[in-house]
């Protein structure tokens, strides 16, 4: 079976097993959406927002990309605040990168003529990089450079996010956290707690 037909019989065996275990489970699904997190991560196969949260349909609204970058010009990602934040009015903006990130990796090595687009996107992650290569060329090895970029990343994201309109004007404001998972043992690192008491201890801060 391809894994098209594959992806289509498992979702068949979800759905009834769902219904078989919460009867009500896809009413409530129409009825609307009510998450309360606005989940901002990379595009990366290996980081899935909900699995590696054990979060169910409905508590996330999600937009990935390459690198979890958040780009203040870009109507694709501030859209996707602008309706979590005034209109799903979610409680909490989590930015979440990941360690061995392809797309902050590309942002150390020299651009790739076959991917333009990608180049373009990644632009802003050169510039950090170039901002703090000090740090980085500090690292004791490619793997410690590019992870501790994937680290200032989150936190350049977490920023910009706190620096938003959106954001800011918002009564209440959204709390924004900025987490890092671990492909080695699956766990979720907070690198800037959005809770206010937190802050004088975020690493890299
Ligand atoms: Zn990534």
């Amino acid at each position: 079976m391809t894994l098209p037909r594959q992806m289509l019989a498992a979702n068949t065996e979800w759905a009834d097993e769902t219904v078989a275990r919460e009867p009500h489970f896809f009413q409530a699904l129409s009825r609307g959406q009510n998450p309360l997190v606005l989940w901002i991560g990379c595009s990366d196969s290996r980081v899935p927002a909900e699995t590696i949260t054990l979060c169910q349909p409905g508590d996330l609204f999600v937009h990935r990309n390459i690198a979890n970058l958040f780009p203040p010009d870009d109507d694709n990602c501030s859209s996707v605040l602008e309706y979590a934040v005034r209109v799903l009015k979610v409680g909490h903006v989590i930015v979440c990168g990941h360690y061995g990130c392809g797309g902050v990796r590309a942002a150390l090595l020299p651009p790739s003529p076959e991917l333009p687009h990608v180049n373009r996107r990644i632009a802003p992650l050169r510039a950090l990089a170039h901002a703090h290569h000090d740090e980085l060329d500090a690292q004791p090895s490619d793997d410690a450079r590019l992870n501790r970029l994937a680290e200032l990343n989150v936190l350049e994201q977490v920023q910009r996010l706190r620096d938003t309109d959106i954001v800011r004007e918002s009564q209440p404001a959204p709390l924004v956290h900025g987490w890092i998972f671990s492909l080695d043992d699956g766990r979720i690192k907070v690198v800037a707690s959005g809770y206010p008491g937190d802050a004088q201890r975020d690493p890299g801060n």
